[in-house]
């Protein structure tokens, strides 16, 4: 049994609906898969029935856009509550400001002589959670640039002239949203953060797992985060961060997670969760609960 715990769809990102994820997912025999779309859950329900008739496992995720001493992380939710109150109100506020970034971004193209509209960018991105992919795929159809990657290299970067930053909520208070929530927190793509100062301070802070293997992460680093894990005691993650066609190829299938990570990470919960019945006096034959 293999997992992917890093997959987006049409909700953020990602080209692919739910239904067509699963469809690769299942064409790539993996058995479970997690949807961690950027700062939503929309997509889960979807995702939950098109896995059911496929049958395969569905973890319900997210993927939080965070920041700590000044750098933008990525926190994956795995198995979190996708009605959670708080957990819903941090991502319709994250999704406001995504909104409202493409506003910015597109002001900016403007002022350059570049005749992008805002309603073109929503229209293609057709979610609550559109991001910088869905200015560059604009770019793309109007003519403006002939591929995503040179809407990136011309406009979208760091530093280029549409860049703005995006406000995110402190990486230690993620971890928090995610465990209220139920779930597990964990650091996305280490090795592209090149930052592993920062963890300590999240391991602090009650993170449960880094994602050690992924698509983009040479063996080296593989080695070196599976390493880092057992020595701050995390627990590992896996994923490929498919997003369909937007990289050129779909990465689906580029990390098959050995089942028994999965069986961990479900170990953890339900420990968490019988600590926490305990603390609460919740525990079977305690009649106030
Ligand atoms: P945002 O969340 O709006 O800052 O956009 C970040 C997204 O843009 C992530 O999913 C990245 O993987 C994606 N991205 C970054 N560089 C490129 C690129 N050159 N081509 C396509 N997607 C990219
Ligand atoms: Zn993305
Ligand atoms: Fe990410
Ligand atoms: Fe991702």
């Amino acid at each position: 049994m293999f997992a992917d715990l890093h997959l987006h769809t049409s909700f953020s990102d990602g080209t692919y609906t739910p239904e067509e994820l699963v469809a690769h997912a299942h064409h790539h025999g993996l058995t479970t898969v997690a949807l961690t779309d950027h700062d939503t859950v929309e997509g889960c329900t979807r995702m939950a029935l098109a896995c059911a008739q496929a049958e395969l496992e569905f973890i319900t995720g997210t993927e939080l856009t965070t920041e700590l001493k000044g750098q933008e992380l990525h926190l994956l939710g795995y198995f979190i509550d996708a009605q959670n109150h708080r957990l819903l109100s941090q991502l319709a506020s994250s999704q406001t400001v995504r909104q409202n970034r493409i506003r910015e971004m597109v002001a900016r193209l403007n002022r350059i002589n570049i005749p992008l509209e805002a309603d073109a960018v929503f229209a293609i991105a057709n979610c609550r959670s559109p991001g910088r992919p869905h200015i560059g795929r604009a770019l793309v159809q109007a003519g403006l640039c002939s591929s995503l990657d040179e809407a990136f290299e011309r406009f979208l970067k760091k530093d280029r002239p549409a860049w703005v930053p995006k406000a995110k909520i402190p990486a230690v208070d993620a971890v928090q949203l995610i465990h209220q929530a139920g779930g597990l927190a964990a650091m996305a793509h280490p090795g592209l953060n090149r930052n592993d100062a920062l963890i300590p301070e999240l391991v602090e802070a009650g993170m449960d797992g880094l994602e050690c293997f992924y698509s983009r992460h040479a063996p080296a680093q593989t080695e070196h985060y599976l390493r880092l894990a057992a020595q701050y005691g995390l627990l590992v993650t896996g994923g490929s961060d498919c997003h369909g066609m937007n990289k050129g190829e779909p990465l689906i299938g580029s990390i098959k997670l050995a089942y028994d990570y999965v069986d961990r990470l479900k170990r953890r919960l339900t420990q968490r969760r019988d600590s926490e019945a305990g603390a609460t006096g919740c525990e079977v034959g305690v009649s106030a609960c």
